[in-house]
């Protein structure tokens, strides 16, 4: 496509594509094979190069004298000689060098004929020259198939177009809300004009964070095809190579790609392989993620979200992430993408049987029920050993009794790590649950609650999710009294019903009795004990240390705290159970509905209790709390 070349690049048009290529074969070639025949003296100390690096920042290096560009010689501190051969056209190491106190010289390679040197000296520029030709070829379309050649250095980027591959929300079931939450940014990619001249604040990063399989990559697929928008994925993994500087040339150029092709997404999977807090872990030397991670900040401070680039990122751990890549400006919003309820399970069923032949009278219902912590993958994964079940007993569609023992299969499997419930662990599970969702509900100046879920996730069986209302910093006594009754509630529910006591609650007390400590000991809540603080929490926090806690008080004051916390507790308690005890028909219909479809929606416990989803359950209760 000449016609469309501008004319600066047209020079370099050759007929032949093979030409240039040929060219940068030769020069490699000469730069590889001088590489490895140059002289080496016998008594030198070998070391490869990455040590080097590595004692060249450690300061053990005296001198290096850089032999052509091919090795260099030297002394370290303790008068060894060393030798090391250099990687071709590595930039920036002189400045290196310089920086960490390295006597630098240079002799040109003995013995080299003109045209080599010529090459050696010249070779990295016109092998740079030359990617960089055939870059601007392809970016005007004339790539062809050389396009894996030259993809040493450069990012790995995985392009997918539109149209390629074709993936859209219906594609994605099971999780609306996180659909919901994406939809706005879907808008602005297919008119990013329109929201500029409306001056719309959008999100440059989105941080899906979730169990493996639930569909993170797929989601942000979908959000491409539905913009029709160009999609990038590099895996946070691919960042993290054994040479310095890799990585973050690959954040370069991922983002590069982006710039050339907006709008577009840009998909980043495993962020937490580059993205963990910096100076964590033993050592905390891990210089190539570091300066990978801050090489993505620096890529995502340098574009306005208003370009059309939107970033999305995923993983499974966000509670290691930098904080740095959740500022403002950055990864500031997060979805979640929950492993799928019982409905959520049946939806998924029903887009991935489309590809099997299944008999009409399956009832995916039965199947959805009796999957309980499958994430999508997995079901897709059981309808695919299904089939092939099927297969296996050469019946030419598959039944009910392939999925149960695909499932089976799955769940007895070696490496199955979901959790499966039992029926009488799914009973208290939801009964304690329920508890939570109906003290919260009940009692005034609480959050209210959003949905409440046995589904289980990570090492809770169940969760009860709350909405906050806005980011209050600073709670009153009343609202952290309520937090320690709500928390309480699981266990009275439990104790209501069962008349036994399950491990279940053991977060539950331990975070009320912490709450409860705060209350007495650091913010002078107790009447008894008055406004004093009585222990130095938080240095010990920062220690993370737990030797025991370091008194300021008497062993008098040691016992009235720890009666003032028993009595507190206690209080709570019983009132989280006086609380259900009124309730209790509500208490025994939400538990129902949760072992039924499990989740509950806040407004539906609402109904229940007040008959109006809209009405606040918080005005029946309006007794003062007689508490000190
Ligand atoms: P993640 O990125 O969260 O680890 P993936 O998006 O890679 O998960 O999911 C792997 C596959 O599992 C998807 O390609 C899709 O076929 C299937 N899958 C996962 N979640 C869903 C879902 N919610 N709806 C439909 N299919 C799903
Ligand atoms: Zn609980």
């Amino acid at each position: 496509n000449i016609s469309t070349t501008p004319k600066r690049y047209r020079i370099m048009n050759w007929k032949n594509e093979n030409v240039l290529i040929f060219l940068s074969i030769l020069v490699l070639a000469i730069l590889f094979m001088n590489m490895f025949s140059s002289p080496q003296s016998v008594n030198n100390q070998e070391i490869i190069y990455s040590e080097f690096v590595y004692k060249v920042r450690s300061g053990e290096v005296l001198s290096a004298q850089i032999i052509g560009d091919s090795a260099a010689e030297g002394f370290f501190a303790d008068g060894t000689p060393y030798r090391t051969i250099l990687p071709p056209s590595y930039p920036g190491l002189v400045e290196f060098l310089r920086k960490n106190q390295v006597q630098i010289s240079y002799v040109p390679e003995e013995g080299t004929p003109w045209y080599i040197s010529i090459l050696i000296h010249w070779g990295p520029f016109i092998f740079i020259f030359l990617i960089w030709i055939y870059l601007m070829r392809r970016m005007q379309g004339g790539g062809g198939g050389a396009g894996r050649l030259f993809s040493l250095g450069k990012s790995r980027a995985n392009r997918v177009d539109p149209n390629e591959h074709g993936i859209t929300f219906k594609d994605v079931a099971g999780i609306e809300e996180a659909k919901d939450d994406l939809q706005e940014i879907i808008e602005f990619l297919r008119d990013p004009d329109k929201f500029r001249k409306l001056g719309g604040k959008i999100p440059k990063g989105v941080l899906m964070s979730g169990p493996p399989g639930t569909g993170k990559t797929l989601l942000a697929k979908a959000v491409a095809g539905e913009a029709a928008v160009p999609f990038f994925s590099m895996s946070g993994s691919d960042f993290v190579e054994m040479f310095v500087g890799v990585g973050a040339s690959r954040v370069r150029d991922l983002f590069e790609e982006g710039r050339k092709n907006l709008p577009c997404i840009l998909f980043i999977d495993e962020l937490d392989a580059v993205g963990r807090h910096r100076g964590s872990g033993l050592g905390s030397g891990n210089d190539e993620r570091e300066q990978t991670l801050n090489q993505l900040l620096v890529e995502m401070d340098g574009f306005d979200a208003t370009d059309g680039i939107i970033i999305i990122a995923s993983t499974n751990r966000p509670d290691v992430l930098d904080p740095a890549l959740l500022r403002p400006g950055r990864f500031d919003r997060q979805i979640h993408v929950p492993l799928p309820d019982v409905s959520g399970r049946l939806e998924i069923l029903q887009i991935h049987i489309q590809k099997v032949n299944v008999i009409e009278a399956v009832d995916l219902q039965v199947i959805a029920k009796g999957t309980p912590g499958f994430s999508g993958a997995d079901l897709k994964n059981l309808v695919n050993e299904a089939a092939l079940m099927a297969a296996r007993n050469n019946e030419d569609a598959v039944a009910l009794p392939h999925f149960e023992e695909a499932r089976d299969k799955i769940l007895m499997g070696p490496e199955r790590k979901t959790m499966v419930m039992s029926e009488k662990e799914k009973r208290s599970t939801a009964y304690h649950e329920a508890g939570h969702a109906l003290v919260a509900m009940l009692l005034p100046k609480s959050d209210p609650v959003h949905k409440v879920t046995i589904v289980p996730r990570g090492r809770a069986m169940g969760v009860t999710s709350f909405l906050p209302e806005q980011d209050v910093r600073t709670h009153d006594k009343e609202y952290l009294s309520n937090r320690i009754a709500i928390a309480m509630g699981g266990r009275a529910a439990e104790e209501i019903i069962f008349d036994e006591l399950t491990t279940g609650a053991s977060n539950d007390i331990q975070q009320a009795t912490e709450t409860v400590r705060n209350m007495i000991c650091q913010w002078g809540m107790s009447e008894r004990l008055g406004p004093i603080v009585l222990d130095d929490n938080q240095e010990q926090l920062m220690v993370g240390a737990n030797f025991g806690r370091e008194q300021n008080y008497s062993d008098e004051t040691a016992k009235m705290i720890d009666q003032e916390m028993l009595y507190m507790i206690n209080h709570y308690y019983q009132k989280a159970k006086t609380l259900l005890l009124d309730h209790i028909k509500v208490l025994h219909q939400v538990a129902e509905i949760l072992m039924e479809e499990e989740t509950i929606h806040g407004q539906r416990i609402q109904e229940l209790l007040t008959g109006n989803p809209n009405r606040d359950a918080k005005t029946i209760l309006t007794e003062p709390d007689p508490v000190t």
